[in-house]
């Protein structure tokens, strides 16, 4: 108990409690590939310049046990996965890598993200920042992809779950579909996903407005399929007539932010156009309405981002509005596709939650 010491104490809103260990940088690509141990460093030298260190505490990482990841994983694929990694060099498919440090980084990656959510579920209005490495929510219950081998955020969603959450919110910014992630969750009513990501990209299969979730879990899926070219103005939109209204119904006791940075303008894998203050701007939404619903409680999960310089000012200002710095959402004109995009994500959803930018049940 000693390395979580520094964080059993009631959470304060005024420090940011940081996820980050050496051991991620040793999961590497052979040549050149965008998931590469450089990102880290970016979002590392990010975090620190935004957050003074008084202000940041640390969680000592551990490594995920068996149960936390059978709660989102099949035993099976954990045990084929491990098995493959041992052989210490390759690939699991056409675009995932893994390498020596990878079982290590990896496990680790899952099992500190989960103990994340549950030190700020223990506590009161507390923020946390996972840096974690390789990112997760591309992998299924039995499948490695898109540079991802264990769900990060789902496990710890599912973690917090174990601990006694009643409800835990996901918000997917990540510029790709949270396949993995909707997989897991879309059958579970205590979980939201919401998945905000540039159409018609990888992983391809997903991610349309009409799927919304199934049994347990209708409703609890909202997808915000955004074409390509959209900016600032587009997501600030997204967050006033979906994000924020789901949310406040919601009522979750902890919000997860699966937080790619590849829908930056200057990020290669994709053709979407924020800067850094959008996703202050987002990251400073969620934290109020985290406060407003009485949780305050907001961790946000690294994904992807592949543009280094995007990745350290996207970092920064995300740990900035974590610590409470107000930042406005964008707001202006946009273009009719991008308008019919939102208004298909709503008309989807009004079945299970009515007119969702008018303030109904469960708005404060
Ligand atoms: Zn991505």
């Amino acid at each position: 108990m000693l390395g979580s010491s520094a964080v059993t104490a009631p959470l304060e809103r005024s420090v940011l409690v940081v996820l980050d260990d050496a051991r991620f940088d040793a999961h590497v690509p052979t040549g050149y590939h965008p998931e590469r141990a450089e990102r880290l460093v970016a979002a590392r030298a990010g975090l620190m310049r935004a957050v003074p260190e008084e202000r940041r505490r640390g969680l000592e990482p551990t490594a995920a046990t068996a149960e936390e990841l059978e709660r989102v994983h099949e035993a099976g694929y954990l045990r084929r996965l491990a098995a493959e990694l041992r052989q210490g060099r390759g690939q699991l498919d056409a675009d995932t890598y893994f390498s020596e440090g990878t079982y290590t980084a990896a496990w680790l990656a899952a099992g500190s993200t989960a103990r994340l959510a549950r030190e700020l579920l223990r506590g009161r209005g507390g923020r946390g920042f996972a840096l974690v490495r390789p990112p997760g929510h591309h992998a299924t219950p039995n499948e490695a992809k898109g540079f991802c081998l264990l769900n990060n955020v789902a496990v710890a969603a599912a973690s917090a779950l174990a601990a006694g959450a009643r409800r835990v919110a996901i918000v997917d910014w990540d510029v790709h579909h949270g396949n993995g992630t909707q997989d897991i969750f879309e059958r579970d009513g205590r979980v939201l996903f919401v998945s905000l990501h540039q159409a018609d990209l990888y992983p391809h299969y997903s991610g349309a407005p009409t799927e919304t979730g199934s049994a347990a879990g209708a409703g609890r899926i909202a997808n915000l399929a955004l074409p390509a070219g959209g900016g600032p103005e587009v997501y600030g939109e997204a967050f006033r007539r979906v994000v924020l209204p789901l949310l406040d119904r919601f009522e979750a006791d902890l919000t997860l932010v699966s937080a790619g940075f590849d829908a930056h303008a200057r990020d290669p894998l994709a053709s979407m156009e924020l800067d850094g203050a959008s996703y202050g701007a987002m990251a400073s939404a969620l934290v109020a309405q985290a406060e407003r619903a009485g949780h305050g409680r907001v961790a946000f999960v690294l994904e992807g981002g592949y543009d280094l310089v995007a990745l350290e000012g996207s970092v920064a200002a995300v740990a900035r509005a974590a610590l409470g710095e107000a930042m406005d959402l964008p707001s202006g004109a946009i273009r009719s596709d991008d308008r019919a995009a939102i208004e298909q994500t709503e008309a989807a959803l009004a079945p299970y939650w009515g007119e969702l930018s008018r303030p109904g049940e469960g708005w404060r």
